[in-house]
């Protein structure tokens, strides 16, 4: 993924921008490669059902790929209340495949926490935000790993455990790995309520929530 120097900053929801920019994607960080696809279908069912989507799948105004639309009922789902109206929901795209998930081109992790003992690999100097020199290598080895369908483990520099990249923790706020991301492009922020359904549906995996612009 491109790395961008810059300080990582929060999605804006001014009237002035264009909502189109703001985009959140649920991803699901624990699903298999084989389970993704089945599960997808599943969860659309369920979206179509509520009429938070509709059911088919079109070219997209934004996004990156063909998108469901939003349904008759999506704004049932959203909390719109710092979005100036009119505003228009774009699409929601599903992703089944190993991705990272990121948060858009301010998208910069300042450090990752080692699931073995807890402590942080600083990846960017706290006060100039520069990388630091060779601190991402083993998670850039192991991100490419990984997106290859291998194991991608990471040795920590503190305890010397290796861990798999995926189970690393700290950078949410930025990016996630996972084999499974819905991306509502120019939703408003999705309720604590549906969030908390949509999580329960995916069989209480461990989920993320990356918002971002791009
Ligand atoms: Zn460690």
């Amino acid at each position: 993924m491109d790395r961008v120097d810059g300080r990582q900053a929060g999605p804006h929801r001014t009237s002035g921008e264009r909502v189109g920019d703001y985009f959140q994607t649920i991803v699901d960080t624990e699903i298999s490669s084989a389970d993704a696809a089945p599960m997808a279908a599943r969860i659309v069912e369920w979206l179509v059902a509520e009429g938070v989507v509709g059911p088919d799948r079109t070219e997209p105004v934004i996004g990156s790929g063909p998108a469901y639309p939003p349904g008759p009922r999506h704004r049932a789902v959203v909390d719109s209340s710092g979005w100036s109206e009119p505003w228009e929901a774009g699409g929601l795209e599903v992703v089944t495949t190993r991705a990272v998930f990121d948060a858009g081109q301010y998208a910069e992790a300042s450090g990752a926490d080692c699931p073995h003992c807890g402590r942080t690999t600083e990846l960017r100097d706290e006060e100039t935000w520069d990388e630091i020199p060779g601190a991402w290598d083993p998670f850039a080895a192991a991100e490419q790993a990984w997106l290859a369908d291998g194991d991608a483990p990471v040795r920590c520099t503190h305890c010397r455990a290796e861990s798999p990249l995926t189970d690393w923790t700290g950078m949410d706020d930025a990016f996630a790995y996972g084999s499974l991301g819905f991306t509502f492009w120019g939703w408003p922020d999705l309720t604590p309520r549906f969030l908390a359904e949509f999580g329960r549906r995916l069989d209480r995996h461990r989920t993320v929530c990356i918002r971002g612009k791009i």
